[in-house]
């Protein structure tokens, strides 16, 4: 395969095309390069940890789709799942025994989902799991964490971390100050300020909603404990706690982050890999609480896709393949990758931090670790610019934001991760020289 030309011609051509008919030429922000500079590569094809562009040139994938691809571009079992259910339909708008799957296989890994509604994003399955707890308390307020994205949901848009730090847009107009003012906003990893809310405003507050293991402002881990405060706390005042785990579940182990941390949500959210790179996603948990879901309920809830044939087969046949195996080598590949980008700064003489949120992982220019999105903003993010730029040219695809998470899966074999490993050197001095 030829190595990439920077810029791509054919990706040139596509993008000024796009940017006649799709607003920035994108259709989800951070695919625009906005934080990274240049012209966002259009890609054709994949497979295993491999992306195609439309020049022909061919990258490692270390984005995986956002997190979905967790086994690899292709896999035999999902192409073969979902061409077995393209034969018989593909939307009925109707119950489908495929949906029960999916909902057995999810209930039957995850055990404090005892009920699972499925939707077709993450957003939405953020969006509901925030209707039903204020349905189920009968509060309006919400508790959310700086750097924490949640989807393009109104009232999560607040201090949202990832494409909106990319570009620069605390706010988004368009979003109401009725929708953003009953969300409460405090700084992750701060359970002192969560205790302090609670003592002010506990009697309003519907949930507290946070990433299991944050990869939306970089990778930045709960600090021990935190996950577990926030549950006890909420649960001290009568509120929910809820785990978002469209990035984490079935990735950061088996169980999800869950299965990492012990500390069972009364609701969490769901998208990504159990969809198996179709548009799928979930929200679950507690029988009672999820009893108020309509029909079951009054708490109104509804989607023309949801548990799609398609995104169901290649959900189930996706989880189905997430053996413990899997998980090992996930393990792996995020290690070995990781400590060769460590190595590659040090050698460099770059300060750096190295984070892991479960196998998700990314690079901080800084001097200590980073606990919350303004150490996150505090960082020399100008470094990562040049470090994408050099290790794109030397065909390795990384998240074009010094603000998103490093994705890897299964299908790295030793040929992908030496390829990334010999890119590394080359890079580092790149950010080494980078001037803001
Ligand atoms: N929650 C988290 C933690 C996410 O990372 C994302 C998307 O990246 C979402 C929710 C929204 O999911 P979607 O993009 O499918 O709407």
């Amino acid at each position: 395969m030829p190595q990439p030309t920077a810029p791509t011609p054919t990706s040139e051509q596509l993008f000024d095309r796009a940017n006649q008919v799709i607003p920035g030429g994108v259709n989800s922000p951070v695919r625009a390069f906005g934080s990274v500079g240049g012209t966002p590569v259009f890609m054709e094809s994949a497979q295993g940890p491999y992306l195609t562009d439309a020049d022909g040139n061919e990258y490692v994938d270390l984005i995986c789709s956002w997190g979905p691809m967790i086994l690899g571009h292709r896999h035999p079992a999902v192409v073969d799942a979902v061409q077995r259910a393209l034969a018989k339909g593909t939307s009925f708008g109707t119950a489908t025994e495929g949906e029960i799957a999916l909902a057995e296989e999810i209930t039957g890994r995850i055990g404090p989902v005892e009920k699972v509604r499925l939707v077709t994003s993450g957003t939405e399955a953020t969006m509901s799991a925030i209707r039903l707890a204020r349905g189920f308390t009968g509060r309006t307020k919400i508790v959310k964490f700086a750097g924490c994205y949640h989807g393009h949901v109104d009232a999560l848009l607040v201090a949202a971390g990832s494409g909106l730090a990319t570009f620069g847009l605390p706010d988004t107009p368009g979003v109401t100050g009725a929708q953003a003012g009953d969300t409460l906003v405090l700084p992750y990893n701060d359970l002192a300020a969560v205790e302090r809310v609670f003592a002010e405003r506990g009697s309003e507050i519907a949930c507290v909603i946070t990433e299991a293991a944050p990869g939306n402002m970089g990778a930045v881990p709960p600090l021990p404990g935190f996950n577990a405060g926030l549950k006890e706390l909420a649960h001290r005042h009568g509120a929910l706690y809820i785990s978002d785990e469209v990035m984490t579940g079935f990735r950061a182990s088996r169980t999800g982050w869950v299965g990492v941390d012990g500390v069972a949500p009364d609701l969490l959210t769901f998208g990504k890999v159990m969809g198996g790179g179709f548009p799928a996603a979930a929200f679950g948990g507690r029988a009672d609480v999820m009893a108020l879901l309509a029909p079951a309920g009054p708490v109104y809830q509804a989607g023309t896709l949801a548990g799609n044939p398609l995104a169901t087969a290649a959900g189930l046949a996706t989880l189905r393949e997430c053996t413990d195996a899997v998980y090992d080598r996930l393990n792996d590949v995020a290690d070995t990758i990781g400590t060769g980008v460590s190595k590659a700064l040090s050698d460099a003489g770059v300060v750096h931090q190295l984070q892991y949120s479960g196998t998700m992982f990314s690079v901080f220019f800084a001097d200590a670790p980073v606990t919350d999105y303004d150490a996150v903003k505090a960082t020399e993010a100008f470094r990562y610019r040049a470090f994408f730029h050099s290790m794109l040219s030397q065909g390795v695809y990384l998240p074009p934001s010094p603000f998103e998470a490093w994705f890897v899966s299964a299908s790295h074999d030793d040929r992908a991760v030496d390829r990334v490993l010999a890119a590394l050197p080359a890079a580092a001095r790149a950010a080494a020289s980078a001037t803001p």
